[in-house]
C-alpha cells in the first residue's frame, strides 16, 4: 500500500509540468532508499547523472553521501533520499525560489508518506525548501529545527564538501548529532 503511494508520487512527478524545469529533463527524479526509513536526507535537485538515471545522488556527490551514511552505521538502502526539486535545473544552476515552492507539494507528500523521526537537509536549497528563505547553512547548522513537528538538522551539501574539505569536520558533527538523536 505504501509502495503504491510512492509509485503514485513518482508517476505524478513523471507527468508534472508545473514549472519550467520539466522542459529540460530526461527523467523526473524523486527518491531512492526505503519507505520505512527513520531518516530523510534531503538534497537540492538532480544533476546530470541523476537526470540520466532517474535516481537522486548517483554522481560524485552521491558517492560521498553514501560514505557519509555508512559512517553513521547505516546502509544507503535503509534511509530515504530525495530532493527539493525533482527535475534538473539547466546547467545545474540553483533552483529558483518559485521552482522550489512549486515542487514543494511533492516533497511534503513524500515526508507524509515516510513519516521519518528526523530530517537532515543537505545544502542551502534543501534547508530553504522546509525552513524558508534567508539564513545560510552556516547560520542554520549546529542546532535543532523543526518541520511540522519533525526534528530537522541542517548540514552542507556533499558537493560543497567536495569543493571545500575544511567543512567536513562540521558536517561530521552534524551527522553525529542526528545519530545520537536516533539512538535515544
Ligand atoms: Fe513538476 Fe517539480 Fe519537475 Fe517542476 S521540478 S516540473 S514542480 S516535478
Amino acid at each position: 500500500m505504501r509502495l503504491e503511494t510512492l509509485q503514485q508520487i513518482k508517476n505524478d512527478a513523471a507527468n508534472c509540468t508545473a514549472c519550467d524545469l520539466h522542459l529540460g529533463r530526461t527523467n523526473s527524479v524523486v527518491s531512492r532508499g526505503s519507505v520505512n526509513a527513520k531518516i530523510i536526507l534531503l538534497g537540492e535537485g538532480p544533476g546530470f547523472y541523476e537526470d540520466q538515471q532517474g535516481l537522486p545522488f548517483v554522481g560524485p556527490s552521491g558517492k560521498l553521501l553514501d560514505n557519509m551514511i555508512r559512517a553513521m552505521g547505516m546502509e544507503p538502502a535503509d534511509v530515504y533520499i530525495c530532493n527539493a526539486v525533482n527535475c534538473r535545473p539547466p546547467n545545474n544552476r540553483k533552483p529558483y525560489p518559485e521552482e522550489i515552492k512549486t515542487c514543494n507539494d511533492f516533497l511534503k507528500r513524500q515526508i507524509t508518506l515516510i513519516d521519518p523521526r528526523v530530517i537532515l537537509t543537505l545544502g542551502a536549497t534543501a534547508a530553504e525548501s522546509l525552513l524558508g528563505f534567508g539564513d545560510s547553512v552556516g547560520k542554520r547548522r549546529g542546532r535543532w529545527h523543526e518541520w511540522n513537528k519533525i526534528p530537522l538538522r541542517v548540514t552542507y551539501h556533499p558537493s560543497a564538501l567536495l569543493r571545500d574539505s575544511s567543512k567536513k569536520q562540521e558536517a561530521w558533527l552534524d551527522l553525529q548529532a542526528v545519530l545520537k538523536f536516533l539512538k535515544e
